[in-house]
């Protein structure tokens, strides 16, 4: 098989040929799939019809020259005389693919039979604890999970009732409950981390398996969208209780105990009843904002340490000025546009976009009383008016202050109780003009905002750290070189943007193990993931890891 990159197609050919639809919603149909053979056939000095079961495994776009804008792709074919053609063509951007590829290897599951006494029990069904199941559950390992808020059909009626009324349940909103925290977003798939063993291509894949648009297997920047997440999430919920698994929602994990330092048992509750129950695996997929039980877990001896994360504001721009100043007059015809900034400032503090949101909403994604945080969210067309952002700033246990491991949480609890003081329990929100003069807002401009949850007109300003404040109004300026308007006095602001990551690493050994055997600290709450994509993979390679060890034993 060859995998050829670099195939490169000018967007008006593709303006030219393919409907106008399909290149809005960014979907690769028959006609793209032609030009795309045809360019693979013109690089290669072949015929197309030597091209056999061509997959596209990636389409990005390159806009940096407005004018010579274009798409780029990376596919796998099978041929004849493969070396040959290779060798001829004598560049990198061909390799001949030995054997399978990572594309059409589907990994044989064969069961194990269970013989251990306890079943692995799994704490949250974020990306992270579903993903682990689902690789335990394949297994016929029959995982039990515990997930303190409601499965989604529930969670969607809670979420948006808090929107509308302000009334939060703090065991499931945005952050706590079926899918996790990231149901509620852009679902942006993307990841930096590095993939040498295919299992972030697994979780595409997985997603594409259990209902997820099957353009995220090809998409440079894939996206599941905050509409379809949920049901992809329970479809995968399905399957783990059809291979034996059990799914526990509104239960919550409290504490483990252990003997020797080795797990033994763990205490959970369910409509306020505590209960026990053996356990000699546990992986804890709890997420970031989990600060209860991360609480407990560190009192009772469990070894964590402090964790560098970033705090900041959502800013929000009318989509069209973004999509405009990165794809020029054609922007209209193509899906919504996003961006990535980065920026040091003076004092060498960075300041960058975080989980962008083309076409999406600012969502007041609290979890606690009193205390308030936003966050981004689009729907799967990403058709909102406004594009958001958090711009955020790096800080440092330096910054809160002193090595203690919750140091990271107590800072997010303070800034956030400022947010909530200052909106009066609604979303403050403030224009960019304002900001700089650190007054509040009374009116708006010409930017409405795009804001799911109530919100106030307020001085965001005070909801931040000074240094961040600062910071974060420089970068602004800076970015404004990159994106003309970026500063515009009427963008909208709202804060606080504080579950960036967790504050928290709860260590674990080279066996994924934590000080306790047979605890197994996973996904971003634990410190080793960020982003949806990232925290699937941790919990895949923790359930492989589990399995080994049992299979190790027996
Ligand atoms: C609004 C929003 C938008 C986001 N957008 C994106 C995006 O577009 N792309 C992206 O890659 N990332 C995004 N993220 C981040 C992403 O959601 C997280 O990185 C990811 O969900 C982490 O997965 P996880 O499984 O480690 O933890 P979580 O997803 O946080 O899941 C942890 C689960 O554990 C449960 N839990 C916690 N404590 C207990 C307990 N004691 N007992 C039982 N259950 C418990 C919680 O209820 C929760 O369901 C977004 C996050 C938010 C909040």
């Amino acid at each position: 098989m060859i995998k050829l990159s670099q195939i490169k197609i000018p967007l008006e050919r593709i303006f030219g040929t393919v409907p106008e639809d399909l290149i809005k919603k960014g979907i690769i149909g028959d006609q793209e799939e032609c030009l795309v053979r045809e360019a693979v056939a013109k690089q290669l000095h072949i015929s197309e019809d030597m091209i056999r079961e061509m997959s596209i495994l990636r389409r990005s776009m390159d806009a940096r020259r407005k004018h010579r804008m274009q798409y780029i792709y990376q596919v796998v074919f099978r041929t004849e005389k493969e070396e040959k053609i290779i060798k001829r063509y004598g560049k990198n951007d061909a390799v001949l693919l030995k054997g399978h590829t990572q594309e059409d290897h589907q990994e044989k599951i064969s069961p194990m039979q269970r013989k251990k006494e306890n079943k692995p029990v799994i704490v949250g069904m974020g990306p992270a604890g579903l993903f682990a199941a689902l690789e335990l559950a394949e297994k016929g390992l029959e995982p039990v999970i515990f997930e303190r808020g409601c499965c989604i059909s529930k969670r969607r009626e809670k979420v948006s009732a808090f929107w509308d009324t302000g009334e939060l349940d703090e065991n499931c909103n945005v952050q706590f409950g079926e899918g996790g925290a990231g149901t509620f977003s852009d679902g942006k798939l993307n990841t930096l981390v590095k993939d040498p063993t295919g299992r972030g291509r697994k979780v595409l894949k997985t997603f594409v398996e259990y209902g997820a648009p099957s353009e995220i297997l090809y998409l440079h920047k894939p996206h599941i969208g905050t509409d379809l997440l949920g049901d992809v999430v329970r479809n995968i919920r399905n399957r783990i209780i059809e291979l034996g698994g059990e799914v526990r929602f509104e239960t919550t994990f409290e504490k483990a105990v252990w003997k020797n330092g080795k797990l033994t048992e763990i205490v959970f509750s369910h409509n306020g009843q505590s209960q026990r129950m053996p356990c000699d695996t546990l992986i804890l997929a709890t997420g970031h904002s989990a600060r209860d039980t991360v609480t407990d877990l560190y009192q009772s001896g469990l070894y964590m340490e402090a964790k560098p994360f970033a705090v900041g504001v959502r800013v929000q721009h009318p989509q069209e000025m973004i999509s405009r100043n990165q794809y020029g007059d054609v922007y209209d015809m193509l899906p919504a546009a996003d961006y990535k900034l980065t920026y040091n400032t003076v004092d060498k503090r960075g300041v960058y976009s975080f989980c962008m949101c083309p076409g999406g909403y600012v969502v007041n994604a609290s979890s606690e009383k009193g205390r308030l945080a936003v966050n981004g969210m689009s729907d799967h067309a990403r058709n909102g008016r406004n594009a958001n952002s958090a711009i955020v700033v790096t800080v440092t246990p330096e910054d809160f202050g002193g090595k203690d491991a919750l140091a990271g949480i107590a800072f997010q609890r303070k800034w956030e109780e400022a947010a909530f003081r200052e909106g009066k329990g609604e979303i403050p929100v403030q224009l960019f003009g304002d900001f700089c003069k650190n007054r509040t807002s009374t009116g708006l401009g010409a930017v409405q905002p795009s804001i799911k949850g109530q919100y106030t007109l307020a001085n965001v300003r005070k909801v931040i750290p000074e240094f961040a404040g600062n910071s974060i109004q420089e970068g602004i300026m800076y970015f404004e070189r990159r994106i003309p308007g970026f500063a515009r006095e009427d963008a909208i602001m709202a804060g606080i943007e504080s579950r960036t990551s967790s504050p928290v690493r709860i260590c674990r050994d080279d066996s994924l193990q934590a000080n306790i055997k047979g605890i197994y600290p996973c996904g971003e709450g634990a410190g080793y993931a960020g982003g949806i994509t990232s925290a699937a993979m941790d919990g895949i390679r923790v359930a492989q890891m589990i399995i080994t060890n049992i299979e190790s034993e027996s």
